[in-house]
């Protein structure tokens, strides 16, 4: 199939959940992007800084450029200029050094905190209890330049979709308590559940999930 005919296809699933799809466009060259620009795709993710920055050169403006891989510490300078939406927040420490760098620039940055909800011992992110401990730091409440706007995860790898449904069910249960407790907070508007990749992104949309982030289904398999 082609990049149209996958986005159309995805478009319309996606768009019966009213939720928004992410189109995860790392590896692939700009002018693939910009055909998917083309048909109308606004929003793109991408997982390596240095890939992110190069193609936020070369493409158009009104892109809103998705950081959906683990950021490190020392590179959070390059993108804080012009990302929309950091997925991958997993430490206090890196939440502070991109209100550092909001900071710098005069922005607020919109940041997703990822939660482990998978089996895998290697995936990144926050448990429940870190999570809560971290809404409830006195550090965290004196943030002013970042916004957390949801929360991220991605589920197990494996074919057992009961498996995948339960964890994004917890997930989504997990979104819709820290939504109301820290709903008074400054730097809280918990609005976006990213959640759902290509294999699984009808699971997600079926539990909860506002935003999908599909790259391989749409722009075809990567090689690395
Ligand atoms: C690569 C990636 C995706 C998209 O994966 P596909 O299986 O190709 O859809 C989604 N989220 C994250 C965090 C990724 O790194």
């Amino acid at each position: 199939m082609s990049i149209k005919a996958n986005i159309a296809k995805i478009n319309e699933i996606v768009a019966g959940y009213q939720a928004e799809l992410i189109a995860v466009s790392k590896t692939k060259p700009v002018e693939l992007l910009l055909e998917a620009y083309e048909l109308g795709v606004r929003d793109f993710g991408e997982n390596k800084v240095q890939e992110l920055v190069e193609k936020e050169q070369q493409l158009p403006n009104d892109i809103r450029w998705h950081m959906i891989g683990h950021l490190q510490r020392n590179k959070v300078k390059y993108v804080a200029p012009f990302v929309y939406l950091i997925h991958g927040v997993d430490s206090l420490k890196l939440l502070k050094e991109i209100d550092k760098q909001g900071q710098k620039v005069g922005r607020k940055i919109r940041c997703l905190l990822q939660i482990h909800i998978a089996e895998e011992e290697t995936k990144f992110g926050f448990s429940p209890d870190e999570v809560s401990q971290l809404l409830n730091d006195p550090a965290f409440l004196e943030m002013k330049n970042i916004e957390i706007k949801g929360l991220m995860g991605m589920a197990t790898f494996t074919e057992d979709t009961n498996q995948i449904r339960k964890e994004f069910r917890g997930l989504k249960e997990l979104f819709d308590l820290l939504s109301v407790q820290h709903a008074e907070k400054d730097n809280v508007a918990m609005n976006i559940l990213s959640m759902g990749m290509s294999g699984d992104y009808q699971i997600a949309l079926e539990e909860g999930s506002n935003m999908v982030r599909v790259g391989s289904s749409i722009f075809g398999a990567r090689s690395y």
